[in-house]
């Protein structure tokens, strides 16, 4: 579709970034494009509607600069899900394990209760580490995941299938994938 190629055309290939073989996707140019940013606003808040999800969970960084407008948009709240330290209050936390050594995420518990159904949204699904921790984290804190949604996924590294038992059957929907 035209949104597609729109939101493709404005992702910028990195190439050895942050480290050597690596091709980084960087979103900022179509975060600068109005018209980009304000396709993948609606297309998110869309999937917000679909899958009746009433919170959004963004995951640091890139994943609050797109999951707060659309938690605008689609009329809920926006929950930030952090690198471990830099919540203020009480939190639950969640380690998993990275290439190299291991890192942790948090949320604060006050932010989810089992009334919740919450869309995780970031901007790339690489191996899946992440969003497996925060879904972890989400269904700890006693609340239903609805799905995650990100804009482009890399399919290569086979985040889908790592996330499959994750997931539990709740919808992973990429808007690109490479
Ligand atoms: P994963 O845990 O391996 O799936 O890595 C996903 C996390 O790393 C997400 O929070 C992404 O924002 C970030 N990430 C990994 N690769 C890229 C990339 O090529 N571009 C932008 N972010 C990336």
């Amino acid at each position: 579709t035209g949104i597609k190629e729109l939101l493709l055309s404005r992702i910028r290939d990195v190439a050895d970034y942050p480290e050597p073989g690596v091709m980084f996707k960087d979103i900022t140019p179509l975060l600068a494009d109005p018209a980009a940013f304000t396709a993948l606003t609606d297309a998110l808040a869309e999937i917000v509607g679909n899958t009746g999800a009433t919170k959004i969970v963004g995951l640091e960084a890139r994943g609050f600069i797109l999951g707060a407008p659309v938690a605008v948009r689609a009329g809920v709240g926006f929950i930030p899900v952090r690198k471990a330290g830099k919540l203020p209050g009480a939190t639950l936390s969640q380690a998993y394990d990275l290439e190299y050594g291991s890192a942790e995420i948090e949320v604060h518990a006050e932010d989810l209760s089992s009334g919740d159904r919450v869309l995780v949204i970031d901007d790339v699904l690489a191996t899946g580490g992440t969003a497996e921790a925060s879904i972890q984290l989400i269904r700890r804190a006693g609340a239903q995941v609805a799905g995650l949604a990100v804009l482009m996924e890399l399919g290569f590294l086979g985040g889908r299938t790592r996330l499959e038992p994750a997931l539990a059957g709740a919808p992973l929907e990429s808007l690109l994938t490479v």
